[in-house]
C-alpha cells in the first residue's frame, strides 16, 4: 500500500515526513506570544544524531527546527549541513535573525535549506505588541537581500497586526522576501491571546487573495481556518493540524510528542516507535475521525488546531466552540434567510 492510500484509509502517514526538532531552548528575547518556559539549555550533540539517523532511516523528508532561538546553538551550521547535506533532507530554519552576521548567511545559502525571520510588525510598534527583536529581523532581512540569499517571513495573525498586513507586505516588497508565511496565534498560558475574530479573517482573506499575485504567502497547515475564509485548499488532505498525520515533535532531551503546542511528553524506543504506538497520537487520530462540530459544514474534514482550543487542551473531542468559521457561516445564514 503507497503512502497516500495508508492516508486515506487511516488518517495519518505510515511513517512522518515532517520532524519539528527542538535544538536549543536558549533565546536572547522576550516576546510577549512566547508559549515556551525555558530551562536553558543546547540539545547534545548524541541525542541529535540518534534522532536524525531514526529520522532519516524511518523517511523523514524534512526537518523543522525549533527553539528557544536554534541560531544560538554552538554547532547551528554544523547541525543545518549535517540535515541538508548528509542526511539529503531538508533543513527548515525559523530564526529570529539575532546573530545574523554575512558568514552566517552564505552559510546558510545551500540547497535543501529555508531560512525564515519571524517578524509579526512592519514597525518596532506593531512588532513589539507580540514579539521582540524587530531590528534582528530587519537587519537579517536586510543582509539576505544584500547577499541575494532567498528567505521568508514568519507572520502570526493577531488581532493588534492584522490591519498591518498591508504595509508587511510592501515592506516584504523592498527586501526582496521571496515567501510570507501566515501562523496560527497559538496557545499561550492556557488562552489564545489576541485571536482574530470573524470579521479580521475576513479583511485577511481579501487581502491575501490580491496580494498573491505579488508575493508568495503560504498559509501554515495548523492555519485551517484561514484557509477557509480564503475558500482555498478544498480537500487538500495536508491542511490542517499535522501533528500525529504528517508530523511529530522531539524536545531537546529527546523525547516524543504530537507537536510543540501539545504537552504529552511519552518515551519512545525510537521515532517509529513513538509514531505507531503513542497514545497522544492514537486518541489525536482517533478524534480527527469524529466530526466534533456538529452543524459545521466543515466538520466531516475539519482538522482544527487542538492545542489552539482551550477546552480541547485535555480532550481532543471536544468541538471548537469559538471557531471564527462557524460564526461567519451562521451569520451568512441568517442574512440570506
Ligand atoms: S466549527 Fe469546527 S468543524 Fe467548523 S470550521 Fe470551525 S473548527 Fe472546523
Ligand atoms: S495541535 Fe495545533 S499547533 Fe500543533 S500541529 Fe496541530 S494545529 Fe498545529
Amino acid at each position: 500500500m503507497n503512502d497516500i492510500h495508508f492516508f486515506s484509509r487511516n488518517g495519518y502517514l505510515p511513517v512522518p515526513k515532517i520532524l519539528q526538532l527542538e535544538i536549543t531552548t536558549v533565546c536572547p528575547l522576550k516576546c510577549p506570544q512566547c508559549y515556551k518556559s525555558l530551562n536553558p539549555k543546547h540539545i547534545q550533540m548524541n541525542t541529535l544524531t540518534n534522532i536524525l539517523n531514526e529520522a532519516k532511516n524511518a523517511g523523514v523528508k524534512s526537518i523543522m527546527l525549533n527553539g528557544g532561538e536554534p541560531a544560538v546553538h554552538p554547532d547551528f551550521i554544523k547541525i543545518v549541513k549535517m540535515i541538508s547535506q548528509e542526511y539529503g533532507m531538508n533543513a527548515y530554519c525559523f530564526l529570529s535573525g539575532y546573530n545574523m552576521t554575512e558568514k552566517y548567511a552564505n552559510e546558510l545559502n545551500s540547497d535543501g535549506v529555508f531560512v525564515t525571520f519571524s517578524l509579526n510588525g512592519s514597525c518596532e510598534e506593531v512588532n513589539g505588541l507580540s514579539r521582540d527583536g524587530f531590528q534582528y529581523s530587519i537587519n537579517a532581512l536586510q543582509l539576505f537581500n544584500k547577499l541575494h540569499i532567498p528567505c521568508g517571513i514568519n507572520w502570526v495573525a493577531r488581532k493588534d497586526n492584522v490591519f498591518d498586513f498591508p504595509e508587511l507586505v510592501q515592506l516584504a516588497k523592498r527586501l526582496q522576501v521571496k515567501w510570507i508565511n501566515i501562523i496560527r496565534n497559538k496557545i499561550v498560558n492556557d488562552s489564545i491571546q489576541a485571536d482574530l475574530q470573524t470579521d479580521e479573517y475576513e479583511y485577511l482573506a481579501k487581502l491575501i487573495k490580491e496580494y498573491r499575485n505579488e508575493i508568495e504567502i503560504r498559509i501554515e497547515g495548523c492555519n485551517s481556518i484561514l484557509t477557509y475564509f480564503i475558500g482555498d485548499r478544498a480537500g487538500d488532505l495536508f491542511n490542517g493540524c499535522q501533528a500525529g498525520r504528517i508530523a511529530m515533535f522531539a524536545d531537546i532531551d529527546g523525547d516524543f510528542m504530537p507537536c510543540s503546542h501539545l504537552y504529552y511528553k511519552e518515551k519512545a524506543e525510537s521515532l517509529l516507535d513513538y509514531w505507531n504506538h503513542s497514545e497522544a497520537l492514537k486518541r489525536l487520530r482517533e478524534s480527527n475521525k469524529v466530526e466534533k462540530c456538529e452543524g459545521c459544514i466543515k466538520a466531516k474534514n475539519c482538522y482544527f488546531c487542538k492545542a489552539g482550543a482551550k477546552e480541547t487542551h485535555d480532550n481532543f473531542f471536544a468541538p471548537y466552540e469559538e471557531c471564527a468559521y462557524k460564526n461567519f457561516v451562521q451569520q451568512k445564514w441568517v442574512e440570506n434567510k
